[in-house]
């Protein structure tokens, strides 16, 4: 398997290739066109698998661009994997103009606030800067399509099921789920079960 015959935007395998992938790992050549035909997807994998790279092309070649309104969310356990994941984001996204904003915890409420008002299409965040951003209205949840959770396992066990929850009744019902998580703890079962519909499963 190739990148190209994925059936990706041009914009989109050029920021793959320009980002330095040649060959798709195993869990990109599996979940990367079942994500972007909008099914739910749960994919067990580790960091280092290129899982960060599977749910971001998902994302970039369903967002539509002349829409600036966020239409995909990804929440992650920690700042830092959020904004890496931003940085990758952008990164492929690089030739389709894509806006994408990391609203993580320890960072100006305000500056937040004018970002999303500014319009993106993308936030990626952790939960409780993400909830925070829902309940001000700051970020809209309407046009949200796809809702990405990272290293689930990991958020719940910081502590987050009660915001992945509040945070998930907030969004539209016809939502996109792609939930991403080296184990699957009863927890992790539990999210799946209550919010995915007939999810593909890949284990790597
Ligand atoms: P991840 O599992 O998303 O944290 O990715 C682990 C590392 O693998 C990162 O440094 C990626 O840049 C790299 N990577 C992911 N996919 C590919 C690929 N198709 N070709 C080469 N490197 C990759």
């Amino acid at each position: 398997e190739t990148f190209d015959a994925m059936g990706l935007h041009e914009n989109l395998l050029r920021g793959i290739y320009a980002y330095g992938f040649e060959k798709p790992s195993a869990i990109q050549q599996r979940g990367i066109v079942p994500f972007c035909k909008g099914l739910d997807v749960i994919q067990q994998a580790q960091s280092g698998t290129g899982k960060t790279a599977t749910f971001c092309s998902g994302i970039l070649q369903q967002l539509d661009y002349s829409l600036v309104e966020c239409q995909a969310l990804v929440l992650a356990p920690t700042r830092e994997l959020a904004q890496q994941i931003e940085k990758v984001m952008r990164a492929l996204g690089d030739y389709l103009s894509v806006k994408v904003h990391a609203c993580v915890g320890g960072t100006s409420v305000r500056e937040d606030q004018r970002i999303l008002q500014a319009g993106v299409h993308v936030v990626v965040g952790t939960p409780g800067r993400v909830y925070d951003m829902l309940r001000r209205h700051s970020l809209k949840p309407d046009s949200i399509k796809c809702f990405v959770l990272d290293e689930a396992d990991e958020m719940l066990s910081r502590g987050f099921k009660d915001q992945i929850y509040d945070i998930f009744q907030l969004l539209p019902q016809k939502l996109q789920v792609g939930v991403f998580s080296a184990t699957m703890p009863p927890e992790a079962l539990e999210i799946t079960r209550k919010f995915m519909n007939n999810p593909v499963k890949i284990l790597v």
